[in-house]
């Protein structure tokens, strides 16, 4: 049966293939009751489950090598045998469905709870933690019980056409994904600016979110169309559909290749402005992608994202190796290194406290000022790196002079050990803010005062301007880069540092959407971060751009107050 789930479009473009069916990353049981004459069989059905995941772990146990993670791989093992076989789970998850007639899972995930609410009152951090074991079991049995064994990822039958349907990727999921060939995401929740989304844009594929129930309707190999533009996804398409989108999706393929055209001139408006477009990337290997768009320089380079996925954090040599690769690979081009950007939705395995509110808790610089040891490991390896090219520091997410002193603080003890040590650094190496925070755009003289240069963060600026969590796609729709304050914000930012001369670029989300290109134009904006295929867009854009045009229009859009009059007036702005 064909039908079309609507959801949310972060990366645009077309992608034709089979659904592969990823584990979700969350935890769900419905609950429902079982009538009095099945209860045996449920309780089966739960003790089976046990069975196959006992299966699962003795599988794991044989394959497990010699190496020198064998000790600690068994250890583990181990463990979660002990967990599956403990009494407090199983058992007390089969007199659960005795005694309340619910569903085998239902059972275990309450029970599950129970055990939880227990290693929470240890004083032990080391066995407290292990609540994650007990949850990496009861997710073994819930998969076992939905006939989804774990250990073993569904085959991939069609190779190089899969497209990727899960409940739920964190920005540490989609990274693992980096190394795979999907051409196309879809999740069922998300919204359009959490790092999740901007992961997935970076792979340059196109990703549909907050499709709700997706990965339950649609099954592994089901034939899909994702139209990321269209914020679409076409299930098992008749053959007309299909037709049609094949044209489509080839159609797109040579616009591209025709863009590349526009590669090597000079990003310039109609008028002669000089435009500078830089590139986002994570890791040091996307410098490839960013060498391919043209790009002046890599204007965010979201640092944090090595430190995702690991056990150990990466050490000083293992850094400073990474930012090493990227500014010798740029050539000499300028590379921003924003200083790691951990906490809320980008945790690493020991940041185990969980706070009520993550956007708004300790991230970014806070955790840094937090956590100077570290700071000072990564401050290190990016000076050390700073004499094999262009590097600049950025730093995350600050709100008062006190942290900006802080942090310069800290930098210059940096250099200091550095220079104790006679170990080379760029001595001048230029230290920015970004503007994320509106206390910072409301402060930007000051920020302007201490700082070499800014580069605003959209994203986040519009999430705490507006009071709307980035990743919930509840109030996705109220999320919006073109409410009067958040506007005000950026003018105001760009006016003052244009009139102060000090660089100004702006390194979230609206820089690489060609809706707003010629609105930041007008606006004043001569610097542009983005991810690396969409520069040549927004480069083709800027070429067509007549800035006397554009100026007052961008002001009046800025002085609107409403949203049909705001978007009549981008309308005219873009024709
Ligand atoms: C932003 O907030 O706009 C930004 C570029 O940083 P991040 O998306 O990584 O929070
Ligand atoms: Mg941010």
């Amino acid at each position: 049966m064909s039908f079309i789930l609507h959801g949310v479009g972060v990366s645009d473009g077309i992608a034709i293939g089979h659904a592969h069916l990823a584990k979700p990353t969350a935890l769900e049981a419905a609950h429902y009751l079982i009538p009095r004459n099945q209860i045996d069989r449920e309780i089966t059905r739960l003790s089976n489950a046990f069975s196959v995941v006992r299966k699962e772990l003795e599988t794991l146990q044989a394959s497990a090598t010699d190496g020198p993670a064998f000790a600690e791989f068994s250890a583990f093992l181990e463990l979660h045998h002990m967990i599956l076989d403990d009494p407090m789970l199983s058992e007390a998850a089969s007199n659960c469905i005795a005694q309340t007639h619910c569903n085998a899972e239902w059972a275990i995930t309450q029970q599950m709870e129970v055990l939880l609410a227990q290693f929470e009152e240890i004083d032990d951090a080391y066995l407290r933690e292990r609540k994650t074991d007990v949850i990496q079991v009861v997710e073994r049995v819930l998969k076992a019980l939905l006939g989804h064994p774990g250990y073993i990822p569904p085959p991939v039958k069609h190779v190089g056409d899969n497209i990727l349907v899960t409940h739920d990727l964190s920005p540490a999921d989609v990274m693992q994904y980096k190394q795979h060939r999907f051409t196309a995401f879809l999740t069922d929740l998300g919204s359009p600016t959490s790092h999740t989304a901007i992961v997935a844009r970076s792979l340059n594929i196109p990703s549909v979110v907050a499709l709700h129930h997706a990965h339950q309707i649609i099954l592994e190999n089901d034939y899909l169309i994702v139209d990321g533009s269209q914020n679409i996804v076409i299930v098992n398409p008749d053959k007309y559909v299909l037709s049609e989108y094949r044209l489509r999706k080839s159609q797109l393929e040579l616009e591209k290749r025709k863009l590349k055209r526009i590669k090597s001139i000079a990003t310039m408006t109609l008028d002669g402005t000089p435009v500078e477009l830089h590139a986002n990337i994570e890791l040091p290997q996307d410098v490839e992608q960013v060498k391919e768009s043209g790009a002046d320089g890599v204007g965010l380079f979201r640092s944090e994202f090595l430190f995702l996925n690991r056990d150990v954090l990466p050490d000083e040599d293992e850094q400073f190796e990474a930012y090493r690769t990227v500014a010798v690979n740029m050539r000499g081009l300028p590379v921003t290194i924003r200083t790691f950007d951990l906490g809320a939705d980008k945790n690493i395995k020991d940041m185990t406290r969980v706070a009520a509110n993550p956007a708004l808790g300790l991230r970014a610089i806070r955790f840094c000022l937090a956590e100077p040891r570290l700071f000072h490991t990564q401050l290190r390896a990016i000076l050390r790196a700073s004499s094999f090219g262009k590097l600049r520091i950025l730093i995350p997410m600050l709100s008062s002079a006190c942290e900006i002193d802080q942090t310069l603080h800290l930098i210059d003890n940096a250099k200091q050990s550095l220079r104790d040590e006679k170990v080379a650094f760029d001595e001048k190496i230029l230290v920015g803010g970004m503007i994320e925070i509106p206390a910072a755009a409301l402060c930007v003289d000051m920020f302007m005062r201490k700082l070499d240069f800014l580069s605003v963060g959209t994203n986040d600026l519009i999430q705490y301007t507006l009071a709307i969590d980035r990743v919930d796609d509840a109030v996705a729709h109220l999320y919006n880069p073109l409410h009067p304050a958040v506007l005000w914000l950026i003018m105001r930012v760009i006016e003052s540092a244009n009139r102060a001369r000090v660089p100004v670029a702006i390194c979230g989300e609206m820089a690489g959407d060609i809706q707003f290109t010629r609105l930041l134009l007008g606006l004043g904006l001569q610097q542009f971060s983005m991810y690396p295929a969409q520069i040549l867009t927004v480069k083709r854009q800027i070429l067509n751009s007549y800035l006397p045009d554009i100026i007052p229009l961008a002001h009046r859009i800025v002085k609107a107050e409403h949203s049909e009059k705001i978007c009549g007036l981008l309308v005219k702005l873009n024709k």
